[in-house]
């Protein structure tokens, strides 16, 4: 009996989780429901993906989409609609918006508003405070929740649990893994005083130095060894601290950015000016080469790119004022590629490191991986198309990026959410469809 389905996608170089096949694809339902089509299988609609690749549906687990927020700057339509440009099938958005994600009445506006629309699916970290401590066992167990997000040191917002009594407290509340910022707060403070307005931009790297972040992590790692609590350190930047995790992954996973990966100082600074400062700091090249050696030995779990959106004004006021925070969700991915290309990872390690990982860190049902009874989620990419990052590809109105004008190796050419073709060749189809991602 011949098999129909609603979407197959034939020929195309599969990145399986046991190693990369040219397999047919069928769809059914949302789902994958089955590998190995036969030939006389038809569907609804066939995609030939001979000569490309396909991989599982991207997922990056570190956005800041600042809604609700500064619709000018950003928000969940513009920043979803860039995150499918992009190649990517989920994001998970983080609570620092205006107000922030801390509470059951936010949460429900926000689940409720992300599901009509997102372009793909998203997960909802909600933050912590001094104050929200007895909510969070209930908040971490909410529809579309990823994890209780800390920030141990203060960046952009003002969601921040500094002394180690409040994030004990934080840890006995729930039990799923949190993630951290992790910057030593009294260190940042301390030393605030040493460097003055007006001074170059590559400052910043000296003020949130290596030991801001390192201290802050050895005393989060503590707290969780003391606690049993899981933790997932976000934006790792340090040697130090890549090299310390590496003997406490039975309770951290740890998370690096793309910018960390591919932006080194002092040339970020020089070049980008206030468009190369973000928390942790880009950091000189020595950090830059820990954090491929640990992508390369699997220290590693995920890669995200901590797209945090500011106006044009703000990321150009002179240093201290100048606002924090890059723009990425629409350029990780052909940046990855591209460190494919250039041979610093693999396309497997790279579906690793942005589906199977964060699916893994943060429990995500039925994503992570190609294979029968998963959503069908994938990225499509050509692995030799050359491109260069135009601003008027850019979906986010704030409307720039660092990685501008580079020219990469390795596009995404289609994204499919649950079944749904939702960008084709640089055309966003159809209407917002994305859900809430469901976490075990
Ligand atoms: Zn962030």
């Amino acid at each position: 009996m011949p098999e129909f389905y609603e979407l197959l996608i034939r020929g195309g170089r599969v990145i399986l989780p046991w190693g990369v096949e040219e397999t047919d694809i069928g769809i059914a339902g949302g789902r994958i429901a089955a590998l190995g089509v036969g030939g006389a299988a038809s569907a609804a609609e066939t995609i030939v993906a001979r000569g490309l690749v396909v991989l599982p549906g991207l997922i990056d687990p570190h956005v800041h989409l600042r809604d609700p927020g500064d619709r000018s700057v950003e928000s969940i339509p513009t920043g979803t609609r860039a995150a499918v440009l992009g190649g990517l099938a989920a994001v998970f958005d983080m609570p620092n918006t205006t107000p922030p994600l801390t509470d059951s009445g936010q949460l429900a506006w926000k689940q409720a508003y992300a599901e009509r629309s997102a372009w793909c699916d998203i997960g909802l970290y909600v933050g912590a405070t001094k104050t929200n401590i007895a909510s969070l066992a209930v908040l971490e167990t909410g529809r579309g929740v990823c994890a209780i997000k800390v920030f141990a040191g203060s960046s952009t917002g003002e969601l921040l649990v500094e002394d180690d009594a409040s994030l004990e407290r934080v840890m006995r509340a729930g039990s799923r893994r949190i993630a951290y910022h992790s910057e030593d707060e009294y260190r940042l403070r301390a030393r605030r005083a040493f460097f003055h307005a007006g001074e170059p931009y590559r400052r910043h790297m000296e003020w949130r130095d290596e030991e801001t972040a390192f201290l802050g992590t050895r005393r989060l790692m503590a707290l969780a060894r003391q606690t049993g609590r899981p933790a997932h350190i976000l934006h790792v930047s340090t040697a130090e601290e890549l090299s310390f995790l590496k003997s406490h992954k039975d309770i951290a996973t740890v998370e690096v950015l793309v910018n960390h990966l591919t932006q080194a100082a002092p040339e970020a600074y020089d070049t980008l000016g206030g468009y190369a400062v973000m928390n942790p700091p880009i950091r000189d090249r020595r950090h830059l080469e820990a954090a491929w050696a640990a992508v390369a030995d699997g220290t590693v779990d995920t890669v995200g790119s901590d797209h945090a959106p500011h106006s044009r004004a703000a990321k150009e006021r002179p240093w201290p004022d100048c606002a924090a925070g890059l723009t990425g969700v629409q350029t990780i991915v052909p940046v990855m590629l591209d460190q494919v290309n250039a041979g610093r990872l693999s396309l497997s390690r790279l579906a690793d490191l942005m589906c199977a990982g964060p699916a893994r860190v943060y429990g995500v049902r039925c994503k992570g991986r190609i294979a029968a009874g998963y959503d069908a989620d994938f990225t499509i990419v050509d692995l030799d198309h050359r491109r260069r990052v135009e601003e008027s590809w850019l979906a986010s109105p704030c409307g720039w990026s660092p990685f501008t004008s580079a020219m990469l190796k390795g596009w995404p050419i289609m994204t499919i959410v649950r079944g749904n073709v939702v960008m084709r060749e640089d055309e966003v189809l159809g209407e917002p469809r994305g859900k809430l991602v469901s976490f075990a």
